[in-house]
């Protein structure tokens, strides 16, 4: 509970510094028994989405992470998710020659209670329109699977059963979004009203 006060307070504050763009996003993580397990914080940079990562309760050792098609996380096998966010119609792994796909990151290592924490880089993923857009209609989800993405085997590098799934979406926190970006716009639905 205070975790999750916490996360708004965060997503309050981002929001006030930001003006009006959607340049950062928390989300919460969710395991296959609908525990929330940790949270991830995208933010939009120059050249890619930056995925700042938090999660308890995985197994001990190396974990695949990807970044998946559609904003759906229906456990236990959370296979609603889709395949690997991949607009450009290329190969799996960021350590294949013809690869790799957007939603394909490097993976993160849980310690021997379960919990990892890592820094990562969607490379060309943004939040603005376009096809490379992770808030695109339905969003997008952050899954993180049982075993490491080997980087070059199809269509998921061995990565194993999904374990974990956040949906990145443009409303996934109530009330975010909901205020008017544009005050010009503002004024405008106010002067109708009178
Ligand atoms: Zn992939």
């Amino acid at each position: 509970m205070r975790r999750w006060l916490i996360s708004l307070i965060l997503v309050l504050i981002l929001s006030a510094c930001q003006s009006g763009t959607p340049n950062v996003k928390e989300i919460d993580i969710y395991n296959s028994s609908a525990d929330m397990i940790g949270t991830a914080k995208l933010s939009e940079q120059e050249g890619g989405v930056q995925v700042k990562l938090e999660v308890n309760g995985l197994s001990p050792g190396f974990h695949g992470v990807h970044i998946h098609e559609f904003g759906k996380c229906e456990g236990p096998d959370f296979k609603s998710s889709g395949n690997h966010f991949n607009p450009d119609g290329k190969e799996h792994g960021l350590m294949h020659p013809e690869g790799s796909h957007i939603g394909d990151l490097p993976n993160i290592e849980a310690d021997s209670s379960g919990y990892a924490e890592a820094e990562l880089m969607a490379d060309e993923a943004t939040f603005t329109d376009g096809k490379n857009s992770l808030l695109k209609e339905d969003g997008t989800s952050l899954v993180i699977t049982a075993d490491k993405d080997d980087g070059v085997n199809q269509p998921g590098g061995k990565s194993g059963e999904r374990v974990a799934c956040g949906i990145i979406k443009k409303d996934a926190k109530a009330k975010e979004g909901e205020e008017p970006t544009d005050p010009a716009e503002l004024e405008e639905e106010e002067k109708e009203e009178e």
